[in-house]
């Protein structure tokens, strides 16, 4: 809680990183979340691991730890077998209690219009999981625009555009939220004054605050706090779209 707001970090990495050597604890996440007064995360695995396995048993473990400050997503490469992408699928959603599917084009060269990526959005959509796809550096694969592609095709998913596509592309975020009533934003890497063009055309309720690293939560959360909006738009941004959203909870006044 910050300035009367809850505020939920909607992305954050839990796990150990190779292409990076970052290596983030549930401790430290815990302590930098409570120096910045945010209630809630989203736990999702670095994109380049040793064992996906591995990283999910740990978003798993914090779930069942710490299950009012956690959510959790499965990160999965997409270019697996497919019986073996659905099963470890299942076991995250099933046994672990992961509520989201990341995709991260820029390790993962999954053509959004491809065949390949109609059976991971298809699967998402079937587990009832909405996608984060990891949008801006990685292009061509991570431009905003190609997700409206799969969000046509699958109208009841929910697909995340994350970093808004961060500043070069963050125009055809707006672009494809304009068009898909089932994609969101989440604003990671963006000025203050790119969230509020965004919202000149995309309403609070599709849009959600993240910080992608805990060095990262006072600067993309207060960055919001500190913009000339309404306090239902911060609340929104800060805390309702991603409750609704991954945790299918409503619980605005
Ligand atoms: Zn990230």
């Amino acid at each position: 809680m910050k300035d009367g707001f809850r505020l939920y970090d909607t992305h954050a990495h839990l796990g150990a990183a190779l292409h990076s050597g970052r290596v983030h604890d549930t401790s430290r996440l815990l302590h930098a979340m409570d120096r910045a007064g945010v209630d809630r995360a989203m736990l999702i695995p670095f994109p380049v691991v040793a064992d996906l396995r591995r990283e999910h048993d740990l978003i798993g473990a914090a779930l069942r730890s710490y299950p009012d400050r956690f959510s959790g997503a499965a990160c999965i490469d997409p270019f697996l077998p497919e019986a073996e992408f659905r099963d470890e699928l299942r076991r995250c959603v099933e046994v672990l209690g992961l509520r989201a599917l990341k995709l991260q084009p820029q390790y993962q060269a999954l053509n959004p219009l491809s065949s390949r990526a109609e059976f991971f959005f298809g699967l998402a959509a079937e587990f009832r999981l909405p996608v984060i796809a990891h949008t801006g550096t990685g292009v061509p694969f991570s431009l905003p625009s190609l997700f409206i592609v799969p969000a046509r095709k699958f109208p009841d998913l929910t697909i995340v555009l994350g970093h808004a596509g961060g500043s070069v592309y963050m125009l055809e975020t707006i672009v494809a939220a304009g068009v898909c009533p089932n994609i969101c934003i989440e604003l990671s890497s963006l000025m203050p004054h790119h969230v509020l063009e965004i919202l000149q055309h995309v309403p609070a309720s599709r849009l959600m605050a993240g910080a992608d690293l805990p060095e990262s939560l006072e600067t993309e959360l207060y960055k919001i706090l500190g913009l000339e909006i309404s306090n239902a738009e911060k609340e929104s941004i800060l805390w309702g779209t991603g409750r609704r959203v991954f945790d299918g909870e409503s619980d605005n006044p």
